[in-house]
């Protein structure tokens, strides 16, 4: 790991470490311990469910834990969670909406008026909210804030990359990614931003039938171990495609999952800890 990127924490780079000099220092409503971001090469893999299984994951371990929806063409974290709440103003700032478990959330969703209300606006803009979810926005007392991020490897996630205090990125994939080119891409991303990988998550990589309970391949061949040994880097977790996840989902309800989704997740979750060297405040 690179060491001026170990250094950069919430509160910036450490002393005589410029080397991320765009990271936004945090606002005076927040105190954030640390901050992880959850990324994929392109979307529709499950960068969403699994950024909302980790927090879950993470709040039952007895954390403070915000999750911060960057994905701004297409949040899907509020949805999950079951939130329709605005969220209120306290003096200069927004207040994130808590979920029933406490976790809080902030995304472009709970500030639209329909949810179903398209968000059409250009790189900047899209880049330009993100930083404001982040200095504008009364997160409070928080160990993690994990930081849903924009899907794919333009413009608009390298600049959100750059300018929150990520201190580290864990990389979500599917087994229908192009021999894992994409998945080199987010890779190669998060090395030029110099924030750290925890390392890669396949997410419906298989599924069990149910009648002979043997694990199928409807994707063909996974290349994420491949992948992860060619960059250096940990496969955390293989996740099965699984029904109860997208109903609980679909029902805004993904707090009272207990399924083996999350079981899976476990190492991920310890890899935040370790890095955090965390224990529940
Ligand atoms: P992304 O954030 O990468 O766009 P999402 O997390 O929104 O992807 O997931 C896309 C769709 O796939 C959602 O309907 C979600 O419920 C579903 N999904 C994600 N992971 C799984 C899984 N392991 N099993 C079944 N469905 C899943």
């Amino acid at each position: 790991m690179d060491k001026a990127a170990r250094n950069c924490g919430p509160n910036g780079c450490g002393q005589g470490e410029s080397r991320r000099p765009e990271v936004l220092p945090p606002n005076k409503a927040s105190e954030i311990k640390h901050v992880l971001g959850v990324m994929s090469g392109k979307g529709g893999v499950g960068k969403s469910s699994v950024s909302a299984l980790l927090a879950v994951a993470l709040r039952r371990r007895g954390y403070e834990v915000g999750i911060m929806d960057a994905d701004i063409t297409g949040p899907s974290i509020p949805k999950i969670f079951g939130l329709v709440d605005r969220p209120e103003q306290f003096e200069r700032f927004v207040l994130p909406v808590r979920s029933l478990s406490g976790i809080k959330v902030m995304s472009v969703n709970l500030l639209l008026t329909r949810e179903d209300e398209p968000v059409i606006w250009r790189g900047p803009i899209l880049a330009g909210a993100v930083r404001q979810f982040w200095t504008d926005v009364a997160w409070g007392q928080l160990d993690y804030l994990i930081v849903d991020m924009p899907p794919g490897t333009g413009d608009v996630p390298l600049t959100v990359m750059q300018q929150l205090p990520l201190e580290g990125m864990v990389i979500v994939s599917s087994p229908q990614d192009l021999a894992m080119m994409v998945v080199k891409k987010a890779i190669n991303m998060a090395r030029l931003a110099e924030v750290p990988i925890l390392g890669l998550v396949e997410n419906m990589s298989y599924l069990v039938c149910p009648h002979c309970h043997r694990d199928v391949y409807p994707f063909g061949k996974s290349h994420v171990v491949e992948a992860a040994s060619d960059n250096g880097l940990r496969v955390l977790a293989v996740l099965p495609v699984d029904e109860k996840l997208v109903e609980l989902s679909d029902a805004g309800r993904i707090e009272e999952y207990e399924g083996v989704a999350l079981e899976k997740l476990t190492p991920v979750v310890e890899a935040v800890e370790k890095m955090s060297g965390g224990s529940p405040s």
